[in-house]
Formats: structure tokens, C-alpha cells, sequence
């Protein structure tokens, strides 16, 4: 390959910068800068309407909305989750004073495993927090038994999961709450930003007191809230997003589909199954080095990093490896084998709207023929 500009694993989509003019001319005209103003009632609307949910309550990012969530819904105790995720995930535990408890995941989706759910249940279980990894929808239906069984609420980490439909609707209806990301390197950007998927008004209502000081009126404070809030600027960014996302989600798809082709019967590359074409948002390009790939995963990382390739290790090392977190029984590998593997063996290859199919070739080239 030759020298060239550094190709990372995702390039932000920004619309063309002309369109943005007319929403700052309005911040500017009307000076409502933040505190929930109009552009953050119509991102809301429209979010509800594009992703197909009841309610959703914006944020200035995901990891205050995924703590905000948990404290939402009183969570305490313990909680069941994924060592195999972003550490956003977990660390909204800690924040709140829960102690994660991991449970490994499913070795075809690499989604928390529900047959091993159970077992981790203890009097102080509270809630389950699992991950739709790489936007990949978990098994919602068993993990929604065991809740009912032991009378848990359901957490989703929906970061990665913007636009996912299963077989009935958004992905993000499932559950008590979940929580989607709308950072620069998500599938659809306000710069930082988040959203809680919430399935009722009531939800809803306490969500946005807590995410604004607690206040409940000019000078009523019946919570002790945080400062959540998205700001007018990243709302506008949002509606504007939000009016090229379906040509986005649709170049993503392409570029899926094109490694998907190029490496899906190469031996020892293991493309991980997308649950379907109508339900994926192609978040991420994962694969997994595994025998008989004549090289291991780091040094496939290396190689590719020396040609100006920089793919990234999602997820290694797994949070239960982190300083915080592997002092806990639950974080011993002996307790997540499959995360383990997982970690050592995967790869997520740069995918993104503008990312050209030239450089794709050549990337999965190079893969397919080491
Ligand atoms: C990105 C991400 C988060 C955090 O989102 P922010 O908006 O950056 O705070 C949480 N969980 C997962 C799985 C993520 O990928």
C-alpha cells in the first residue's frame, strides 16, 4: 500500500457546513443557548418519530444519561453486566455506588449470555445493564424472563444501537430504559450528546429533573440532580444529522456488505453473523483472527498499523481487567472465557459513510491474502 493520509477506524459524518448556517442565525437571533429550548424539544420529536419510541430525553453525553438512568430508577445493590463493552458501561455502576457483577457473553454475538444470567443472581441483584454490542440486538426476550422471574429492571447500553429494528420495532423499546450515544464516533453524532429511551411520560419526567439539578419548577428541588442537559448547538447538529442519517446508515451498509464479500470465507477471519439486513446500523466492522490465520490479532493490528491502517482492539483488555474492577470475584477469566477469547481475537476494520472503496479494497486485500 502506499504512504497515504492516516485511515482511522471511523471519520465523524458532518453535513456540509452550509446547511448548519441557518440554525446558528437563529441561535444567534432568538439567544436560547441551552436549558432545554426549542431546538432540543424538536431533537426529542424528531428522534422519537425517526427511531420509533415513545420518549426520549437528550443529554450532553451517554455516560451521565446511563448514570442518570440508574439513579432514575433507584438501582442499588448489584447489577449483571457485560466485561465486554466500553467502560462507560461499568463505570456508570460505580458512579452510582452498585457493584457490577460479570457475566460472560454469547461467543457468536458477543452479547451478555442470558443462560449464564442466573447464575449471578444474588439477594442484592437489583437490574441487569447489558450491551447490544457493535448494535447487534441481545437476546431480549430471555434476558426480559429472567427479570420477570427475580423482579429486575432492565438497563440497555444502547450506545452502539442507533436505528436498530428487530422484528416488531426499535430495538430501543426493550427493557426499563436504554441509552444510545451520540458521540463524534457513533453512527449519528451531536459532537457529545446522548439520549434515555424511555417507555413512558412519568419515566420521562423524573429523567429530565434529574438530568437538571433535581429542580421541579423556578425554586422546587426534589432530587439531587446533575447537570445533563444537551445545549441548543448539539441539538441543532442533531436535526441536521438527522436529515442525512438514512443516506449514512446506507453507505455504511455498502461497505459492510463489501467486506463481507471480500473476507467472509476467508479461513481463520470470522465476520460476525449482522442479525439481518433490515435491522443493522453497520455501527462497527468486527472480526475475529482465530487458527488457522497464519498470524495472531496484535500482529495483524501492527501490520496493518504500519501501512497507515489503524483499526482498533474493541473490546481489549475487557473492563474486568481494569484497576477498579479486577479485584472483584466476578472479573476472574476463569468466570469469562468467552470474553477472554474475544478480546484477544478482535479486530474492527474503519467503516464509515465516506470511507472510499478503494481503500477498503485494499484493506480487506490485505487481510484475505496474508
Ligand atoms: C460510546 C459508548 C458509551 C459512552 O458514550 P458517550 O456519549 O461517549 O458518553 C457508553 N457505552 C458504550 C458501549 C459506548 O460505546
Amino acid at each position: 500500500m502506499n504512504p497515504r493520509k492516516p485511515i482511522y477506524v471511523t471519520k465523524p459524518f458532518l453535513p456540509p457546513l452550509e446547511e448548519f448556517i441557518p440554525y446558528l442565525e437563529q441561535i444567534w437571533a432568538n439567544r436560547v443557548l441551552t436549558n432545554c429550548g426549542p431546538f432540543h424539544a424538536q431533537l426529542e420529536l424528531a428522534l422519537c418519530e425517526f427511531l420509533g419510541v415513545q420518549h426520549t430525553a437528550l443529554f450532553s453525553n451517554a455516560t451521565i444519561a446511563l448514570v442518570v438512568a440508574l439513579q432514575s430508577l433507584r438501582i442499588t445493590g448489584e447489577v449483571i453486566t457485560t466485561p465486554y463493552s466500553f467502560v462507560a458501561t461499568s463505570h456508570a455502576l460505580l458512579w452510582n455506588g452498585i457493584k457490577p457483577v460479570f457475566v460472560d457473553i454469547n461467543p457468536n454475538t458477543l452479547n451478555l449470555d442470558p443462560t449464564k444470567i442466573e447464575a449471578a443472581i444474588t439477594p442484592h441483584t437489583t437490574a441487569i445493564l447489558p450491551v447490544h454490542c457493535y448494535g447487534h440486538p441481545c437476546e431480549v426476550e430471555a434476558i426480559q424472563r429472567i427479570a420477570d422471574t427475580y423482579n429486575l429492571r432492565v438497563i440497555y447500553d444502547a450506545a452502539h444501537a442507533f436505528g436498530v429494528q428487530d422484528a416488531s420495532g426499535s430495538v430501543l423499546r426493550h427493557g426499563d430504559l436504554s441509552v444510545v450515544s451520540f458521540h463524534a464516533t457513533k453512527v449519528f453524532n451531536t459532537f457529545e450528546g446522548g439520549a434515555v429511551v424511555c417507555p413512558d411520560g412519568r419515566a420521562k419526567a423524573r429523567i429530565d429533573q434529574l438530568k437538571n439539578f433535581g429542580h421541579a419548577g423556578e425554586t422546587s428541588v426534589v432530587a439531587t440532580g446533575i447537570n445533563g442537559k444537551m445545549s441548543e448547538f448539539n441539538a441543532a447538529l442533531g436535526l441536521l444529522q438527522l436529515k442525512h442519517i438514512d443516506w449514512a446508515l446506507a453507505r455504511r451498509r455498502e461497505r459492510f456488505l463489501a467486506y463481507r464479500e471480500r473476507l467472509g470465507s476467508v479461513k481463520g477471519i470470522r465476520m460476525l453473523n449482522d442479525a439481518g439486513e433490515k435491522v443493522a446500523n453497520y455501527a462497527y466492522a468486527p472480526i475475529l483472527v482465530e487458527p488457522p490465520y497464519p498470524i495472531g490479532r496484535d500482529a495483524l493490528y501492527q501490520e496493518l498499523k504500519d501501512r497507515g491502517i489503524h483499526t482498533r482492539r474493541y473490546f481489549y483488555p475487557l473492563i474486568s481487567e481494569f484497576p477498579m474492577y479486577r479485584g472483584l470475584p466476578s472479573s476472574q477469566p476463569a468466570n469469562l472465557p468467552v470474553a477472554t477469547a474475544a478480546a484477544q481475537r478482535v479486530l474492527c476494520l474503519p467503516i464509515y459513510p465516506d470511507l472510499d472503496m478503494t481503500t477498503l479494497e485494499e484493506i480487506a486485500g490485505y487481510i484475505a491474502h496474508r
